[in-house]
């Protein structure tokens, strides 16, 4: 490991060492009721720097997701996890978090391996986050306490309890630091969980089923993995399972519609983390560099595949022409190439399906577009260089529609009412970000903007302790601190009556 974490900083191109070359070797199955289960059928992950297999994959089906969804129910129904104290599992959470942080390397390589995106961010990012995801969580749920109210002879009070078998069901973009996200709380809280990660990104979760949790004494039954696909398969059967109590989905605006569907057979509780279609908002009065410096990595971090991700900058009309050209020149100057090389600032995307829908946007670069930059694929690979466009009007599909790569498309505004109402005029409604110096402004537009998060001056200020999620249609309800612990437990108020004898 220390070898690996030393070849990683060194700055050369990182080779795969052995051992991680063996383990991916051998196929990697469900772990259900804390056994490895393989399906009939598998599927393959690849690495998008060219396109090779990496692993094969077994693919869970309706007997499978019957299976976890059963051997959760049956570990709540014991109580092996929940009836320990929130003491216990916090201890649980916090050791997770220590053992992600000694597995830093290697689950930064196979995060990279498996999403592309470059080993800088899955090493000082990602990977940490998810350390940093099950520490807070185990510190803010310890912390919690609950109202008391005393009545006479009478004690109301009131407690948190798990709801039962929880369903997560995660995306590529972000795969380990989404899934603890989810199972912090979710573990916290006592409850059982069946995980169903991403079918082109499956290894962290693989890896840290097999190497991690076993460590940290959670009974088995309690987190069980289920890979495989969404639609018609594991994934469908698991929102759509009558035992499941809750669902936490992050992904696609489409794919939160159908699993709704799906999930009326409880009805079950939801929580919904969907697509966006973020903006920065840059006034005249801003620092300039500053705001170009941030817009550039709000477009193009993690190859423009964040739900965070700013592709539409708009630019006070007397500054346009500077502030693009100074967003262009650092787009040119990003290090687009090898994922597993520590000075690379942007890898490939994450597969070819999504290389060609990125790929039909930058067909429809044509006058009256101004590219500015980037504009090119580049293979083999699923290369995108860091495209910065103006010229498109507001209606056209790059300017409305969620491409969720390195296209950002730039637009001037001459009043604060115009933009405002250019940046609400999609149906997401997840972040902004506004670029001013004047205080008063920065209040006035960020009260006016239609999203669930707003930055002034910055851009992906996280405390985990705020709400996060979307309006419209970028998300249903909130998670983060105490959002995520109501999320995943519902409230119990008991009251009892005492005698109301006086002391003797
Ligand atoms: P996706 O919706 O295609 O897939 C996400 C997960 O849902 C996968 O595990 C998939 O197998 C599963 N799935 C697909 N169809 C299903 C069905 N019918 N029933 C049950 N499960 C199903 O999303 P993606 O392409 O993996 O991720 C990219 C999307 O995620 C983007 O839209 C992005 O904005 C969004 N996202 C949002 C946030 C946020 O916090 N709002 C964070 C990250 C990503």
């Amino acid at each position: 490991m220390e070898n690996l974490r030393k070849d990683i900083q060194s700055g050369l191109d990182v080779v795969i060492p052995p051992f991680v070359r063996d383990w991916l070797a051998a196929p990697k199955h469900h772990v259900i009721d804390g056994k490895f289960v393989a399906s009939a059928t598998s599927f393959e992950t690849i690495y998008p720097g060219d396109g090779s297999v990496l692993a094969t994959v077994s693919r869970g089906g309706k007997e499978e997701i019957d299976a976890a969804v059963a051997a959760a129910k049956q570990s709540f129904e014991r109580g092996d996890w929940r009836c320990r104290s929130l003491d216990e599992r916090c201890t649980a959470l916090e050791r997770l978090g220590a053992l992600i942080l000694e597995h830093l390397p290697v689950l930064a390589l196979l995060e990279s391996l498996d999403t592309g995106k470059p080993l800088r961010e899955s090493f000082e990012g990602d990977i940490p986050r998810v350390a940093r995801n099950f520490k807070f969580f185990a510190e803010f749920a310890r912390q919690e306490g609950s109202a008391c109210y005393p009545q006479g002879n009478t004690l109301h009070y009131s407690q948190r309890e798990p709801l039962g078998v929880v369903a997560l069901v995660t995306p590529w973009n972000l795969p380990l630091y989404l899934e603890s996200w989810k199972l912090a709380p979710a573990l916290a809280m006592g409850n059982s969980i069946v995980l169903k990660p991403s079918e082109w990104t499956p290894l962290t979760a693989a890896y840290f089923a097999e190497f991690l949790l076993p460590k940290v004494g959670i009974p088995s039954g309690v987190v069980n993995v289920v890979h495989g696909f969404g639609d018609g398969e594991a994934g469908e059967f698991l929102v759509s399972h009558p035992h499941v109590s809750a669902i936490s989905f992050t992904g696609e605006t489409q794919t939160g519609r159908a699993i709704m569907r799906s999930a009326a057979v409880g009805p079950t509780r939801l929580s919904f983390e969907l697509g966006g279609k973020g903006a920065s908002v840059v006034f005249a009065d801003a620092d300039l560099d500053k705001a170009a410096e941030v817009c550039t990595r709000a477009a193009f971090r993690n190859q423009g595949q964040i739900c965070l991700a700013s592709p539409r900058v708009f630019v006070e009309a007397t500054c346009f022409e500077a502030f693009t050209e100074k967003l262009a020149a650092r787009a040119r100057n990003i290090k687009l190439g090898n994922p597993l090389n520590y000075q690379t600032e942007m890898g490939p995307l994450i597969g070819s399906t999504h290389f060609e829908k990125v790929k039909s946007y930058l067909s429809l670069l044509k006058a009256p577009a101004r590219v500015w930059a980037g504009g090119e694929t580049r293979s083999p690979g699923f290369y995108v260089e860091p495209t910065v466009v103006s010229g498109l009007p507001l209606d056209h599909a790059i300017s409305c529609e969620e491409i969720f790569g390195p296209v950002v498309s730039v637009y001037p505004f001459k009043t604060e009412n115009e933009v405002i109402e250019a940046v609400n005029a999609t149906p997401y409604g997840l972040s902004a970000s506004v670029w001013t110096r004047n205080g008063d402004r920065a209040h006035r537009v960020s009260n006016a903007l239609r999203c669930g998060l707003v930055w002034v001056n910055a851009w992906f200020l996280r405390d985990l302790r705020v709400p996060f999620g979307g309006q419209k249609r970028s998300g249903l309800g909130r998670e983060g601190g105490a959002f995520s612990l109501d999320f995943y437990s519902e409230w119990k108020s008991v009251s009892i009556q005492f005698s109301g004898e006086e002391a003797k």
